[in-house]
């Protein structure tokens, strides 16, 4: 998966269509071994930063979140291995493995996310928002929101995953015409590798 750069630290390119489905995104080769596998949520603050990238969490909580982290990094280490178990059942949801469990372990969650809200009056709106309750578990209740979200619409019948070799990145795919996470990554590499096929089939014709 191609990364980008932002706060001093590298994450990937947000390709997928839905937050919930970014998060499964930040670990990259899925479909690699557990050793080609790229985490790119290595501590708390790359998944405040992340959250904060794809919209889950704004600024002054970030920034807030970070501070708090510092303090107690204890339940920050909890939260970032509690936001893996998640990335994996959203992972395995998503691409038609999930299994009861997994679905019951988001439910908890999303119900705890809201547990952590009020319905709180804005300029122009009234909106759900989390009370400092939520503390350090807001960025994985949040994400859990967008997960719960995701299940229950119907974009989840239209869930890919990159066939590009050990990739496995997954994106919203409505028409089921979008075949590769990044065309210039895995479908380029795709056709030089059945190109440098053709080349050795011809240059090797098969023996009469
Ligand atoms: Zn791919």
């Amino acid at each position: 998966m191609q990364t980008y750069a932002v706060d001093g630290r590298e994450l990937p390119l947000r390709i997928a269509g839905d937050p919930a489905l970014e998060l499964v995104n930040t670990l990259a080769r899925w479909s690699g071994t557990s050793t080609d596998q790229v985490d790119h949520l290595h501590d708390y603050d790359d998944l405040v930063v992340w959250a904060r990238e794809c919209g889950l969490v704004d600024e002054v909580a970030a920034a807030r979140l970070r501070r708090s982290a510092r303090r107690d990094r204890v339940t920050a280490g909890a939260v970032l291995r509690e936001v893996r178990r998640l990335r994996r059942d959203v992972h395995d949801l998503a691409v038609g493995l999930g299994r009861r469990a997994a679905l019951a372990r988001v439910s908890t969650l999303a119900v705890e996310a809201r547990q952590s809200q009020s319905l709180t009056a804005t300029a122009d709106a009234v909106t759900w928002r989390f009370t400092r309750d939520a503390g350090l578990h807001e960025p994985l209740y949040a994400v859990a929101q967008a997960a719960a979200a995701l299940l229950t619409s119907d974009a989840s019948g239209h869930v890919s995953a990159c066939p590009g070799d050990g990739c496995g990145a997954v994106f919203l795919n409505p028409s089921g015409r979008r075949r590769w996470c990044i065309m210039s990554v895995c479908g380029n590499r795709a056709k030089a590798r059945a190109w440098a096929a053709r080349q050795h089939a011809s240059r090797d014709p098969a023996p009469s």
